[in-house]
């Protein structure tokens, strides 16, 4: 049987081989507590859902245009004017099939063979292999603890060359729960300045933020910034959406297009009445209240997993600003045997904590840093309290 070279090289999800195999031990009756999850524990809104009950039973149930309708596309447009300060025209905004494929098209619409893409570690599994399935390279740059794992202006300015054609900004950070701040954003804004180099910001998490931490959109920081940046966003995580397959893209007219040429050979359209219920998700009165409600919720359980992690002896974990995870160090403990298993890496620790302890993360070698783990805090403060205690546990 022939496989293609290009699939061949791509390796499964990290994060849903974790996932699977926690259902798996599930299903064989054994009580896991998963901290491995990629989305909110939270229902998609009453709300949200009639609307697109309302659109099936008017009809919308056929192909759109393969870019999205004009009414989302106006209603992203005004959201991003409104909310981030963005001066986006509706042609200028692409409907993609979540998140991810927003991703893979902007990839595909800006990258050749040759060119490097910079990204610091911890990154999002999807962008590396989304980079090279374009052909091109991903540059990475090893960030610090004590940064909270966020790219230095000094770094990136070593980082770039000739071939760099792309920067990956992801903030608030999966896996890293870090937010950088409006300043640290501007500074790195500044040294692209001069250069060819686009920049992908992901601001997936744009909503999931605590204590005072500020959100900006990188394309807001200044109109050399708004012209090299491809703006990303979705409805998975600030409507608890995951499942209805919903992201978008914002950026020069020339990259959206292209993207929509590509979406129409390839996809077409999301999902017609899906993109109705999206246009009720952003403009709802009840938005706000239910967005602040998993949001307020995510920051009580943020802040206790940290704690609770930063007191187990050998792990260091600062308190997340953003999305919903904790990314502790946890590198104290390679090196052991822990009930006859050698804790190599990340990975072994990952594997024997699931096996032996009924608890499943994930691994931080995929996401390129080998010392951490991600939790999720996307599960009740129950849960949270009886897989920390089993860690502690599993680790004295
Ligand atoms: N960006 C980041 C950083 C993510 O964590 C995710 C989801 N794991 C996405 C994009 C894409 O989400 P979706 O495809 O569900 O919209």
């Amino acid at each position: 049987m022939k496989v293609s070279k290009r699939a061949q090289a791509i390796p499964p999800s990290a994060t849903l081989a974790v996932s699977a195999r926690a259902k798996e031990l599930k299903a064989q009756g054994r009580d896991i507590v998963a901290f491995g999850a990629g989305e909110p524990d939270f229902d998609t809104p009453d709300y949200i859902k009639d609307a697109a009950i309302k659109a099936l039973k008017a009809g919308q149930t056929k192909y759109t245009a393969a870019a999205g309708i004009i009414e989302l596309k106006t209603a992203i447009a005004q959201k991003l004017q409104k909310e981030n300060d963005l001066r986006y025209t509706p042609d200028q905004v692409i409907i993609n099939i979540g998140g991810k494929h927003s991703v893979y098209e902007a990839m595909q619409a800006v990258l050749d063979e040759g060119d490097e893409v910079i990204l610091g570690a911890p990154y999002w599994v999807t962008y590396t292999e989304a980079i090279k399935l374009a052909g091109a390279t991903p540059k990475i740059i090893q960030t610090d603890r004590t940064n909270s794992y966020k790219i230095t202006p000094q770094q990136l300015k070593e980082a770039v060359t000739e071939k760099t054609a792309m920067l990956v900004i992801n903030s608030p950070n999966n896996p890293g729960g870090f937010t950088y701040t409006p300043e640290e954003l501007a500074d790195l804004a500044k040294i692209l300045e001069g250069t060819d180099v686009m920049v992908l910001s992901d601001e997936i998490y744009e909503k999931l933020i605590y204590g005072d931490t500020k959100f900006v959109s990188f394309a807001s920081l200044s109109e050399d910034a708004y012209n090299r940046t491809i703006t990303l966003n979705g409805f998975s995580k600030t409507f608890a959406m995951t499942g209805w397959r919903l992201g978008y893209t914002a950026g020069p007219l020339e990259v959206i297009k292209a993207m929509g040429r590509l979406q129409s050979h390839t996809t077409s359209n999301p999902v017609t009445f899906a993109q109705y219920a999206a246009i009720t998700a952003l403009n709802d009165p009840l938005a706000g209240d239910s967005i602040e409600k998993m949001r307020l919720e995510f920051e009580k359980r943020g802040k206790y997993m940290a704690q609770r992690l930063n007191s187990t002896k050998g792990i260091q974990c600062y308190e997340p600003t953003g999305a919903f995870y904790c990314f502790p160090d946890v590198s104290n403990h390679y090196g052991r045997n822990i009930n006859g298993t050698e804790i190599g890496g990340s990975i072994d620790f990952a594997k024997a904590l699931l096996e032996q302890a009924n608890v499943a993360l994930v691994p931080g070698l995929p996401f390129g840093c080998d010392n951490n783990v991600r939790l999720s805090f996307a599960c009740s403060l129950e849960q949270i309290t009886e897989g920390l205690d089993r860690l502690e546990k599993w680790l004295s």
